[in-house]
């Protein structure tokens, strides 16, 4: 089953707006097995859009468009498919009223205008619009869905679903499993898993993503099991890089574990500044275990909130292990986190570099001070301490503590 994706929209091509729909139509498809073999995106003048639909007429066997469904001028999507179809547009009155109903309980005022939201060719077949106006419109394999993301994202899936069973596709649906590594270089990655995937039908690919690299294994349904073996071996050869999947993230693991060894944890940030707890913070649930967050910035912030000596600072500067180590004695729950380190561009010097960061972990009464310099700008800095510090403190917990 051979997918195009059809972007409508002049803003996608003058620089105006970024297109993130044809990301997550890729993702749905892949759930039914099937590939996306391009996409084309075209301004709103009928005669690109005309002419896109024609060379993936002939070229695929389903055409997906996103924009173009709205009420102004500029919407001229289900016209230029009408034509294609050679179909007069017509208006359902039920879907009419349903339309006008929408308005009435929203306090907009419907005028005539709004009539075009639920025009659609001819014979065609419509799916609710759940959060928006339009509903989308299938027509002989061309299937168009407003530009809005959040109306894309609630009829796809329905779309879809309905196709999928239109065209027995259901046999073909495919298997995904995505183990989640750290701190791996997806070479070393590549050269430990290669030898588990000898056989046809067996993928396996990877994706670097800011909280890992996703190794994605994908087979067809009815050779699961093939893939669980795999999985299985994977974690035996390479298993202490494997800190979750699909949709573990480092942030939710972590919570998931002092939560269920019952512990409070605080954190102290200098170059992180509030980024670690923000983390934590976006899980759930995690205020039973999660204290407080200071973000000791400047020196004498270090000194008075955390109680790191001034001799300290003076001798071994803000970016050290010692000032490390003190920051997480300023902290007292069960477990503390603190990260001080030269973000950059600047304040770099040969001694201390951009990218030098000290991240210390103290757990009841142990400590573990890790020192990096990481590449990447300011905030890549910032995010890579995030990451690292998360996925040392899952290995210490996952150590027994
Ligand atoms: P439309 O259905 O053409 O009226 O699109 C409505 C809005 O959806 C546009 O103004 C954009 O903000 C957004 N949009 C359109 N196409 C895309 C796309 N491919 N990716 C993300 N957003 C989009
Ligand atoms: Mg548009």
């Amino acid at each position: 089953m051979k997918v195009a994706v059809i972007l409508v929209g002049t803003e996608l091509l003058n620089g105006g707006m970024l297109d993130t729909n044809s990301i997550y139509i890729a993702q749905e498809l892949n759930k039914y097995g099937m590939e996306m073999e391009f996409k084309i995106t075209v301004r709103d003048f009928k005669d690109e859009i005309y002419r896109a639909i024609d060379y993936c007429k002939k070229n695929v066997d389903l055409i997906i468009m996103s924009g173009g469904l709205g009420p102004t001028i500029d919407d001229i999507t289900k016209d230029v498919i009408a034509d294609y179809v050679k179909k007069p547009l017509i208006v359902d009155p039920e879907e009419l009223e349903e339309l006008k109903e929408k308005f009435k309980r929203g306090g907009y005022t419907f005028t005539n205008i709004n009539k075009k939201e639920v025009e659609k060719p001819q014979g065609a077949i419509t799916f609710k619009n759940d959060v928006g106006m339009a509903p989308a419109v299938y027509i002989d394999d061309i299937v168009a869905f407003p530009g809005v993301p959040k109306e894309l994202y609630n009829m796809l899936p329905k779309f879809l679903n309905w196709y999928a069973k239109e065209k027995n596709l259901l046999d073909d649906e495919i298997y995904i499993k995505d183990l989640i590594t750290y701190g791996i270089a997806e070479s070393l990655l590549d050269e430990a898993v290669r030898e588990f995937f000898t056989e046809d039908g067996i993928y396996y690919e990877f994706l670097v993503k800011d909280y890992g690299v996703l190794i994605r294994l994908q087979s067809k349904m009815s050779e699961k099991n093939k893939v669980e073996k795999i999985i299985k071996k994977i974690y035996n050869k390479i298993g202490e890089f494997i800190f979750g999947e699909d949709n573990d993230r480092l942030e939710k693991k972590v919570v998931e574990l002092i939560k269920e060894k019952n512990l409070t944890i605080s954190t102290a940030e200098s170059c992180t500044g509030g980024m670690l707890a923000s983390k934590l913070i976006d899980v759930s649930g995690v205020s039973e275990n999660f204290y407080e967050g200071i973000v000791s910035y400047s020196n004498e912030a270090k000194m008075k909130r955390l109680g790191v000596s001034k001799e300290t600072l003076e001798k071994y500067g803000a970016v050290s292990e010692e000032t490390a180590r003190e920051m997480l004695m300023g902290l007292h729950t069960d477990i503390g986190l603190a990260t001080t380190g030269i973000a950059g561009p600047n304040g770099g010097t040969e001694e201390k570099p951009v990218g030098l960061v000290y991240m210390g972990i103290k757990i009841k009464n142990k400590i573990y001070i890790e020192k990096k310099i990481f590449k990447g700008d300011r905030n890549k800095v910032r995010e890579r301490t995030v990451s690292h510090t998360l996925f040392k403190l899952i290995k210490i917990l996952n150590e027994d503590v």
